[in-house]
């Protein structure tokens, strides 16, 4: 479990230090077995996260060891609960991908991924049961969602492919969003 934990911990910094999350915003977890996931801890900015605080859950959202699990926890263990293929998931504010998200503009297909890859989810208060039930109705097939003026959540068959995910979906918010100022000039 040791080296899991690492590897979270290594994730967190990573996302800080690369702006895919600022503040205390944002939240990864990974599953760690059967019945239990480590997702950071509620209020601590990811560069802040350390083996000490990650919070380890039961899928009943119970806490185990750890800090306060993140007010995202039921949005995760939801997710978990119905897809077995899936092992790590990150939720991130992200800026460009975040703005799409806030404004009428979709964010077109993504070349190698087919039309299944994305689902929308309508608004609802971050943190809220209604938000991970949404979720967890929405996430069925694909890999990413889009929450309405919230921001986005990434899931991979481990962490690394969900934040690899979360770094190609900012990217590919930025070049649309770069293309679409670069028509209008
Ligand atoms: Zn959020």
């Amino acid at each position: 479990m040791g080296e899991s934990i690492k590897g979270l911990v290594k994730a967190a910094h990573y996302m800080y230090s690369s702006g895919l999350v600022s503040g205390s915003a944002g939240n990864i977890s990974m599953r760690l077995s059967r019945d239990e996931i480590a997702i950071t801890p509620t209020g601590v900015p990811l560069s802040l996260v350390t083996e000490e605080n990650v919070a380890i859950v039961g899928m009943d959202g119970s806490r185990l060891i750890g800090g306060n699990p993140s007010s995202e926890v039921y949005l995760h263990l939801g997710i978990y609960k119905i897809r077995k293929d899936i092992k790590g998931i990150v939720h991130t504010h992200s800026p460009y991908a975040t703005a799409f998200a806030f404004s009428d503009k979709k964010l077109k297909g993504f070349e190698g991924f087919n039309g299944d890859f994305i689902d929308e989810v309508a608004y609802y208060k971050p943190g809220s049961l209604e938000l991970a039930r949404e979720c967890v109705k929405k996430i069925e097939k694909g890999k990413v969602l889009i929450l309405k003026d919230h921001g986005i959540v990434c899931c991979g068959s481990d962490l690394q492919e969900a934040v690899q995910l979360a770094e190609f979906i900012e990217e590919s918010a930025k070049i649309q969003f770069l293309a679409y100022i670069l028509n209008k000039i």
